[in-house]
């Protein structure tokens, strides 16, 4: 895919985030990985009034890749930058980053919780449990490596006091992942208010990811 293809993808994926209920005004943000680094979804500008000029291309250290058109506004990266950038270095196989303040993941993470195995499809983030990245403040460092650390073995993760994080081979399918993480967070929570609820066995999760290997992905 050409990068303007790209860049034209990037922004409808990131009208869908709104559309789908999971972006919280400008909070979110998303990424994709081009040749010699990424394109990222610019700092303080509302998805609706976005155009595929706006997104920022990075090198992986932070670096413009581009420099800025004539008579175009030069736009900021997102804040986030870093942690995009860190995921898609330490994830050769990772192709697009989208990071969240969905309300029921969120909410979550607010007490530094993560998702455990209390239904089949906490696997879908690709492990038994969701992990919750500790605090750290926005932006830094810290926050890129505790994020980084989280989603070992994982396509997702929520951030304590922050946020959650999906990955994917695709910007479809990070969204898509983004989703199931909040509407998990949703069941979990109402779950939790008649008691913590039982959880499946490692044992059986594993056989859920079998089944996602053999269904799903026929192999
Ligand atoms: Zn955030």
């Amino acid at each position: 895919m050409s990068e303007q293809e790209l860049r034209q993808q990037l922004v409808t994926v990131a009208r869908r985030m709104q559309s789908s209920g999971i972006n919280q005004g400008t909070s979110g943000n998303l990424s994709v990985r081009i040749p010699g680094g990424m394109l990222i979804t610019p700092s303080s500008l509302p998805y609706e009034l976005m155009q595929p000029t706006d997104l920022v291309a990075l090198d992986l250290a932070g670096k413009p890749l581009q420099p800025a058109e004539p008579g175009r506004p030069s736009r900021r990266p997102s804040s986030e930058w870093r942690l995009h950038a860190d995921v898609l270095a330490s994830r050769p196989e990772v192709q697009a980053v989208l990071h969240c303040h969905s309300i029921h993941a969120t909410a979550l993470a607010c007490h530094g919780r993560g998702i455990p195995s209390f239904h089949y499809m906490t696997a879908v983030a690709g492990g038994h449990d969701i992990r919750c990245a500790p605090y750290a403040t926005f932006g830094t460092q810290a926050l890129s490596d505790g994020v980084v650390e989280a989603l070992q073995g994982r396509l997702a993760c929520l951030m304590a006091q922050h946020g959650q994080v999906a990955v994917g081979p695709t910007l479809d399918r990070a969204l898509a992942l983004a989703v199931e993480v909040e509407t998990l967070a949703r069941i979990y929570l109402q779950a939790r208010a008649i008691g913590a609820p039982p959880l499946l066995s490692g044992e059986q999760m594993e056989q859920v990811r079998h089944q996602f290997r053999t269904l799903l992905y026929g192999n």
